[in-house]
């Protein structure tokens, strides 16, 4: 057992308001959202960030990517959605397990150039 905020999830220790659930990834809505619409869609198995991640992995990302349109869609994003995947302290992730950000509404560009 880890002592992992998204395993605790995945292990049903801690609420979550899930929006999806399969044998291999969870989503559910962000605690704490930037927009109208914030998912957060993990793979259940724990890894740490993308860094992490090798070859015998490809197939659960492709599943992840693949997944996060449909979610977006029944989350009423017709128009479009933002992914962010945040890895390691210098890309400011801050929940250690993998996790792709579903993000959409009404959201500004994401890099502003004055
Ligand atoms: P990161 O910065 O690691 O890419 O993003 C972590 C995200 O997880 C943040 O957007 C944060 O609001 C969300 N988060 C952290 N703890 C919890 C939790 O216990 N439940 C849910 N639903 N989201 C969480
Ligand atoms: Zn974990």
């Amino acid at each position: 057992m880890n002592n992992c905020i998204f395993c605790k999830i995945v292990r049903r220790e801690m609420p979550s308001q899930k929006v999806y659930d399969d044998d291999d990834l969870l989503a559910f809505h962000d605690i704490n959202p930037v927009a109208q619409v914030h998912i957060i869609l993990i793979p259940k198995l724990h890894l740490v960030s993308l860094m992490e991640t090798n070859d015998s992995h490809t197939a659960l990302l492709g599943k992840m990517l693949l997944l996060a349109p449909k979610l977006a869609k029944e989350q009423g994003l017709n128009n479009g959605f933002r992914t962010i995947i945040n890895t390691g302290k210098g890309g400011g992730q801050e929940v250690f397990h993998l996790h792709i950000h579903i993000i959409g509404g009404n959201i500004p560009p994401m890099v502003r150039r004055d």
